[in-house]
């Protein structure tokens, strides 16, 4: 068996920057296992560009700005092995993983970092009626089929979800020379960002049609149309709204789910509402010696997010394995997703462990307009911020002041809520 002090599982932007991170905080004894056959992670099939302009003040490609944490990672000296996929992870720590190389290997950590990112839902998730023809792919495999293995999956599409990497396929088969005809979104709002949809669809003449679905797949060997369908409050589609669209291809970007398998394994305890690990200020799963971050944590719409994030999972794996994160005192301190708000990363502080400013991320639950983003300490409020919109599509945060939470013993809650104007 080998030892390594740090085992980071995924190599994309979330595993590279947690690297560095842990490699400048002192650790040198650090392994990334990788199951593709380059570093980089998906942002390796968004070739358009939009990336880093929060961490670099630039405007990248996904490749691009992956490729400046590589050249880091690299810099750095830190270990990797690609074509290597991790099988599991025990509560000890145990990391189990094979290659072509070593074939099955087992490697001791003292700590572990999880960045296996997430998958797409597929269309076996979403019970639309039909046949399976041909023609048919999650909008990550059309990306990755037209940017990096250079083949067309159709002519005339038809999109089902307004999630990023939808609105960006829309945007993609149109400059490859498609008809995007239509992006149906079941929800009354989009799932992507506000820019998306005027720089991918707008911009294009694409119309979206909220509050519609699917209702009906046309062809048997190869999608020959799609029939979508307005639907009431309950998403059930209203009789006498259907409208019929010639196409051979249709996209699905109908959201996305964190990888939990490995975190299962590990005894990881998930959250039944962003469904990735449930996890403290340290960013430290249940487990102890176990943390998380990227898009197996909760799924992000900017990736600096994702390499802010990892950076503070970095670190906070290397203190751990200096053994700076124990504390003795009480019950931390419970991150509460108050009215209007769907989750809050993390959901729970040590405030003796805390950093002396804390991000906490959170979505809301739907589209609501001019409303205070409010944060109590146990019943009384010391944050209230008006904003003109917010949206499920677009990640929203507070920070937190360790000193504002010292100087509350007692305290048993933060409530974070949306409040009318
Ligand atoms: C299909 C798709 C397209 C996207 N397109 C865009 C976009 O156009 N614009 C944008 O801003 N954001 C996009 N995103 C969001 C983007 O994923 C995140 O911003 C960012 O890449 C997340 O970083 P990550 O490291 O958490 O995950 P990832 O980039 O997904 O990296 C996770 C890595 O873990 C590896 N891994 C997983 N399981 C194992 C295992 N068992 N063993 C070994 N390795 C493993 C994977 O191979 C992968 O390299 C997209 C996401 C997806 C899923």
């Amino acid at each position: 068996m080998e030892n390594y002090q740090i085992v980071i599982i995924g190599g994309g932007p979330a595993g590279l920057a947690a690297a560095a991170a842990a490699k400048k905080n002192g650790e040198d004894s650090i392994l990334i296992l990788e199951r593709d056959n380059e570093l980089g992670g998906i942002l390796n099939q968004c070739i358009h560009n939009g990336f880093g302009l929060h961490t670099f003040k630039e405007e990248l490609t996904g490749p691009e700005y992956a490729g400046r944490f590589i050249d880091e990672v690299k810099g750095l000296g830190i270990e990797y092995r690609l074509d290597t996929m991790v099988l599991s992870i025990s509560r000890d720590k145990v990391v189990t993983a094979m290659n072509r190389r070593d074939g099955m290997f087992q490697v001791q950590a003292k700590a572990v970092i999880l960045a296996m990112g997430c998958r797409e839902r597929p269309r076996g998730a979403l019970n639309i009626p039909g046949y399976r023809p041909a023609g048919i792919y999650t909008a990550g495999t059309a990306q990755r089929l037209v940017n990096i293995e250079g083949y067309m999956p159709g002519r005339e599409v038809v999109i089902l979800g307004s999630g990023d990497i939808g609105l960006i396929m829309a945007r993609r088969m149109t400059f490859e020379g498609a008809k995007v005809k239509v992006v149906a979104e079941l929800m009354p709002y989009s799932g992507g960002l506000k820019r998306n949809i005027v720089q991918c669809l707008d911009d294009f003449g694409i119309p979206l049609k909220l509050s519609h679905t699917v209702v009906d797949i046309e062809g048997k060997e190869r999608v020959k149309g799609v029939t979508i369908a307005a639907v009431d409050g309950h998403g059930k589609p209203i009789p006498g709204t259907e409208e019929h669209y010639t196409c051979d291809t249709l996209l699905l970007s109908c959201g996305l789910i964190p990888e939990n398998e490995l975190s299962l394994s590990a005894g990881v305890e998930l959250s039944p509402r962003h469904k990735g690990p449930v996890v403290n200020e340290s960013l430290e799963t249940n487990v102890d010696g176990i943390f998380a971050c990227g898009n197996v944590l909760h799924v992000h719409d900017l990736v600096d997010y994702v390499s802010e994030e990892a950076t503070t999972a970095g670190k906070n794996a290397a203190a751990y394995v200096r053994g700076e994160t124990k504390t003795e005192n009480g019950a931390p301190v419970e991150l509460v997703p108050g009215e209007g708000i769907g989750y809050t990363v993390p959901e729970t502080i040590r405030p003796e462990v805390m950093t002396d400013i804390l991000t906490v991320r959170f979505r809301v639950r739907n589209v609501y307009k001019d409303h205070f983003i409010s944060v109590y300490f146990d019943g009384e409020r010391v944050q209230h911020r008006k904003k003109q919109i917010v949206a499920p599509g677009e990640m929203e945060q507070v920070i937190l002041q360790k000193k504002d939470l010292l100087a509350r013993p007692d305290m048993k809650k933060i409530t974070i809520c949306l409040e009318e104007a």
